[in-house]
């Protein structure tokens, strides 16, 4: 097979373009992809100062690199979750990538930074470790950035994640969630920062085939709590469909940002959004999410704390 833009030998087949690439055709046309969605989204601007959220995994490490090839000023961020020794290579991979590309680089550590383990936590007040991981990231983009002085936060989300998003989102008629599903979520606050999906139209492998062509060290493994997750099982699904028909996933995204998601704009309510008591944060509540978790983890800690002493004086 040879390549469509200048004949060499392909090596890389994208079966809903019906189109081979060569290596540096395919760069071409990825870098093409991903400017044009920042510019016609209005994502961000060469003046803007982007904080990108790496996990070590190769969609956010491929967004790391087309933003600083393409001479963005680009920060980036990993939070290290504490979950074993999944956290610990990929902080070694993101960590690695900065020094090699001198890239500026933000660390957190949720159990130094605010004593918050998330296997721990999950155990301790029975809910989805998922769900408590989503609301500590989710707090800590827009802290740092809004800390930090960042114009916006962009993720690594490509088109399999948001179709799959979608895809579970209307099994269940999410109407809320149809609503605010966009590659731009713009700021409705002045303490909430601008979040944007550059890659939303890159599919999983072509971020693969981008990571692997320009030799990007990433993590290979998913997390470990990831096994089992619905969005895996849409994926599959999508995936299937996809073999079968070329493009699907691409049109379901595309057609309901185009034609579908605005007849859910009226099932959204705008939140009364106000500060959070105790950090300041923008939340619905008179305390954040963020700050009732290391609450209740407090008092976890204490009640453990106080056990032994307990059991001592019986
Ligand atoms: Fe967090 Fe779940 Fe993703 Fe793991 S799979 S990083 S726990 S949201
Ligand atoms: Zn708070």
């Amino acid at each position: 097979m040879r390549c469509r833009r200048c004949g060499d030998k392909a090596e890389i087949y994208l079966k809903r373009h019906n189109a081979a690439f060569c290596s540096d055709c395919f760069q071409v046309y990825y870098s093409e992809q991903v400017r044009r969605n920042i510019r016609r989204e209005k994502m961000f601007g060469p003046k803007d100062r982007v904080l990108v959220v790496v996990s070590g995994g190769k969609d956010s490490m491929a967004l790391w690199h087309i933003l600083l090839k393409e001479g963005y000023d680009v920060t980036a961020m990993y939070i290290n979750l504490g979950i074993g020794d999944y956290s610990e290579r990929s902080q070694e991979v993101v960590e690695r990538f900065s020094e090699e590309h001198e890239a500026p680089l933000i660390v957190k550590n949720i159990e130094k930074e605010y004593g918050l383990n998330i296997p721990w936590l999950a155990r301790e007040i029975r809910r989805s470790t998922c769900s408590l991981c989503g609301t500590i990231k989710r707090y800590l983009f827009n802290k740092v950035a809004l800390d930090e002085g960042f114009d916006v936060v962009a993720t690594g989300h490509n088109l399999d994640d948001e179709a799959a998003t979608l895809l579970g989102n209307v099994l269940s008629w999410q109407e809320g969630y149809l609503a605010r599903q966009s590659p731009v979520l713009p700021s409705t606050h002045p303490k909430l920062v601008k979040k944007v999906k550059p890659l939303f139209t890159l599919t999983e492998r072509e971020n693969l085939a981008y990571v692997l062509f320009n030799g990007i060290s990433f993590i290979h493994e998913e997390c470990p709590h990831a096994l089992g997750a619905s969005s895996i099982l849409y994926k599959e699904v999508l995936n299937k469909l996809e073999e079968a028909s070329p493009g699907t996933k691409q049109r379901f995204l595309t057609n309901f940002l185009k034609k579908g998601r605005k007849n859910f704009e009226a099932c959204s309510e705008t939140p009364d959004l106000r500060e959070c008591s105790i950090c300041g944060q923008v939340t619905t509540a008179e305390v954040c999410s963020f700050c009732r978790l290391r609450q209740m983890a407090e008092k976890k800690k204490m009640k453990a704390d106080s056990q032994p002493q307990k059991d001592e004086n019986l």
